[in-house]
């Protein structure tokens, strides 16, 4: 016998299901390099002298690149709007920046793309251009091409992206030897400048000197026709009271580090309060990418190739860079930068090198060499919930705290949430320390 089932009444009939039609995502078009003489390409701001040089490297290169001016709050606003907030600070700071222009009507949006650089690293970094995608989608802007800049010395004339091949990474790094140089020496004049704007007046006209020597050859070899000059010119400058200020380290993530915008003025900021900037070479963080083979070479197998790239790459780099080291190390004014293997030297005493995410190992170098430099202040900017900063960053300032007496570090967190009131009472509270510091040190000698 039979058994009868009854079909419950809320029984769903499978057969009357049909999946939906699949959509294909929506991606927003590729830029090939070919495409070049079709676009303006617009960059968000990072460092204004570097990007001021790298501009004509592009120019001379055919393409069309617009550096955008300044952050404000309603560019934050902007990238708040199609960026999740959990994301880095960063992220919702470029492409706040670049929708923002979008949205502008300054530009023709069939003839507009947008840059922004990616690394291939172990943090949010490597989704940047990510966000910028998904972000210009969902602000309707479709049609407009995402160009991921990374360094791929690919000389493909048509390959995606920027075709970055060797002439322009020579012209690259050239402008970039004179875009620190002029960064080091602007920092330690300034604040002691007999004739407010003397400094600026300095580095706006080397700026422009320097164009066509960058345009026109751009070896790297040509920062001896520049660096001998530049030297000279900052060394000539009139200054009042030289060296009686604190010195004042900045260190931390490489957007907020260099982009006034980002980190709401903070060399201003620590002029106004009495102090002297100290900021890095931005080519120090080139190399520390560019070394990070050696160090993976001891732990895991890398590629060959790869290697002995990087290992060229940083040897040309930094015999180029020795010829401003030499004449500074000459100089009774101003510092030299050092080399690779001495900042990594640094590291290895307090951090694995292997801390590659982020700044990674490179922010413990810079924090140890500038103790040993005399340079006991140092604000350390990070982005809020930057796990790798936070690590190799704030977690560093205790044993710092130890090892160097007078040490005074003041991490700096920066979020779209944080009052800038905030920010503005620590960097106080630390400079108040530092000029008390210095004052002590005086009274000492
Ligand atoms: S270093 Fe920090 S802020 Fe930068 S992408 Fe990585 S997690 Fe984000």
């Amino acid at each position: 016998m039979s058994a009868i089932v009854e079909e419950h009444p809320n029984a769903v009939n499978e057969k009357l299901i049909e999946p939906p039609a699949y959509q294909p995502p929506k991606r927003t078009p590729k830029f090939y390099a070919n495409d070049k003489a079709n676009y303006t390409i617009l960059c968000p701001q990072m460092a204004p002298i570097h990007f001021a040089l790298a501009k004509i490297v592009f120019s001379k290169n055919g393409y069309d690149l617009e550096v955008l001016p300044e952050v404000n709050r309603d560019a934050i606003e902007e990238g708040l709007r199609y960026v999740n907030n959990d994301a880095c600070y960063p992220a919702i700071v470029v492409v706040g920046q670049l929708i923002q222009a979008l949205k502008s009507g300054k530009y023709d949006l069939d003839r507009t793309a947008l840059l922004i650089s990616q690394t291939c690293g172990g943090c949010r970094s490597t989704n940047y251009a990510t966000f910028l995608k998904i972000a210009v989608l969902k602000a309707g802007f479709g049609n407009i091409p995402v160009v991921p800049f990374n360094v791929n010395l690919s000389a493909e004339p048509n390959a995606e992206g920027i075709a970055l091949t060797s002439a322009m990474s020579q012209q690259l790094v050239l402008s970039f030897f004179v875009g620190d140089l002029l960064m080091r020496l602007s920092n330690h004049c300034r604040p002691y400048e007999k004739n407010a704007g003397a400094t600026e007046q300095l580095v706006t006209m080397w700026i422009e000197r320097a164009k066509p020597v960058i345009a026109e050859e751009g070896k790297m070899r040509d920062i001896s026709k520049l660096a001998p000059g530049v030297i000279a010119d900052f060394e000539a400058l009139e200054l009042v009271g030289e060296n009686s200020r604190p010195k004042v380290g900045i260190v931390g993530e490489i957007l907020l580090k260099y982009h006034e915008g980002a980190n709401n003025h903070l060399v201003k900021i620590i002029e106004r309060e009495g102090g002297e900037a100290v900021v890095p070479d931005i080519l120090d963080f080139a190399l520390y990418c560019l070394t990070s083979d050696w160090h993976r070479a001891v732990y895991s197998q890398v590629p060959m190739k790869s290697y002995l790239k990087s290992t060229f790459l940083v040897w040309l780099i930094e015999r180029h860079r020795k010829k401003i080291q030499k004449r500074l190390e000459e100089s009774k004014r101003f510092s030299a930068m050092c080399g690779v293997r001495h900042l990594i030297a640094k590291a290895e005493t307090l951090v694995s090198t292997c801390n590659q995410t982020g700044e990674g190992w490179l922010l413990a170098a810079d924090m140890v060499e500038m103790m040993e430099s005399g340079v006991r202040n140092i604000i350390c900017v990070q982005p809020f919930g930057c796990l790798p900063n936070h690590i190799v960053g704030k977690g560093l300032v205790k044993e710092l705290r130890n090892r160097y007496s007078g040490a005074n570090i003041s991490a700096i967190d920066f979020d779209p949430g944080t009052t800038e009131v905030n920010q503005l009472n620590r960097i106080k509270l630390m400079m108040a320390v530092a000029v008390r510091n210095q004052q002590k040190n005086k009274n000492a000698d």
